[in-house]
């Protein structure tokens, strides 16, 4: 397991990190905690000493279950980030409110990071009107806060503005980087600009929330030139980037974590034939998109509040890697999928002359309906 150091950080996490936003659940939804603490047992026996977690997660009990296992273990023995929920924050009081309760959940006197949660430039500039960088200081002067920075998802300018207009108080920031990910939100540029300003990163969706790991059969088959899963394939993809402190990945089984140590405890060397196999893959995978959408917006507002591009990009995404999970039908309902009333409004307006009303009627009954 490598750890690796960085001038400005006081801490040496694991490379692998154990994200817990995809715990092991019971039939009724909950957190498993038996298994949650088998899984994190191994983990901290084979050197995990990265834990993330987040106020949301699995209905706002990641961070109670997470904080009555390592409640077990010596403080010191492991680094534990969690995130500022932005999105509940109206007042500023409530900034102080929510880590304190953060804290109590999680059964400990500090973070060693804390994170503004999924932030875009809307969510940044709206949490920053309410001091949020006053509060932060403050918990970091009191030893509350190791370290301070933010998780984002948005598009790359929303990322620079974030990034510079923040920069002094930055220690750290979370991205979302895959190597189907080179070019979407903050992409690879994002990562350079980290690079040259000297914070390290942490990586999220890593395998892009599961889809790297089952990818569709005549793709995969590429991928045979090494006896790796899909997953460790995408693991050691970003292993070139040497400005990451830990990569995280949300283990829900006893398989994925032994499959992610073996691949963290190898120490191969990413060559340029293992480079020209990801290329391969990621063309073919790009040749599968099914709505030729290009998300500039044109077409919208949609008067009925349908909102066209995000459902095609979302359903590219799910046609791509041959994916229908209940989050994707979620989202598909958040962007009011079925509010559509074929007025034709839209279709004036695309450059790309899309059939839209036809096509959401098509992914309707291929996703919704069935
Ligand atoms: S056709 Fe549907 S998606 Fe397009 S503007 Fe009308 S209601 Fe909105
Ligand atoms: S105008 Fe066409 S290409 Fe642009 S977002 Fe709308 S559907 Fe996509």
């Amino acid at each position: 397991m490598e750890y690796r150091k960085f001038d400005k950080l006081n801490i040496k996490p694991s490379l692998l990190g154990f994200g817990t936003m995809r715990l092991p659940i019971k039939k009724n939804n909950t957190i498993d905690v038996f298994k949650t603490k088998a899984l994190f047992k191994k983990a901290i026996k084979s050197g995990i000493t990265y834990f993330d977690t987040a106020f949301p997660y699995h209905n706002e009990t990641s961070e109670i279950v997470v904080g009555k296992i390592l409640s077990k273990y010596k403080r010191e023995s492991f680094i534990l980030t969690s995130k500022l929920p932005v999105w509940k924050i109206k007042k500023e009081e409530q900034i102080l409110e929510y880590f304190n309760t953060q804290l109590k959940k999680l059964r400990t006197p500090y973070l060693d990071i804390y994170l503004l949660h999924a932030i875009n430039k809307e969510s940044y500039l709206a949490i920053k009107s309410l001091n949020v960088f006053n509060y932060l200081t403050k918990l970091k002067n009191e030893g509350k806060i190791r370290y301070i920075g933010f998780s984002f998802h948005g598009s790359s300018s929303d990322f620079e503005y974030i990034l510079n207009d923040g920069l002094k108080y930055w220690d750290v920031v979370q991205i979302q980087l895959n190597y189907m990910d080179i070019d979407h939100q903050q992409g690879v540029d994002g990562y350079r600009l980290l690079e040259k300003h000297n914070i390290p990163v942490i990586i999220m969706e890593p395998v892009k929330g599961g889809s790297l790991s089952k990818l569709p059969e005549n793709i995969s088959s590429i991928l045979n030139t090494h006896n790796w899963s899909n997953s460790s394939w995408a693991f050691r993809y970003l292993f070139q980037y040497k400005n990451i402190l830990t990569i995280l990945s949300g283990m829900t089984t006893m398989d994925q974590l032994k499959d992610n140590l073996n691949t963290f405890n190898d120490n191969y060397l990413w060559n340029y034939s293992d480079e020209e196999t990801i290329s391969k893959v990621r063309e073919l995978l790009k040749q599968r998109i099914y709505v030729p959408c290009t998300g500039c917006g044109y077409c919208m507002p949609c008067p009925k509040g349908v909102n066209i591009k995000a459902i095609f990009s979302r359903y590219n995404e799910m046609y791509m890697y041959e994916r229908c999970t209940p989050y994707d039908i979620e989202c598909l309902n958040e962007y009011k999928i079925d509010n559509c009333v074929k007025c034709g409004l839209c279709l004036k307006k695309c450059p790309q002359s899309i059939d839209i009303y036809n096509i959401i009627d098509q992914i309707k009954n291929k996703t919704i309906k069935n």
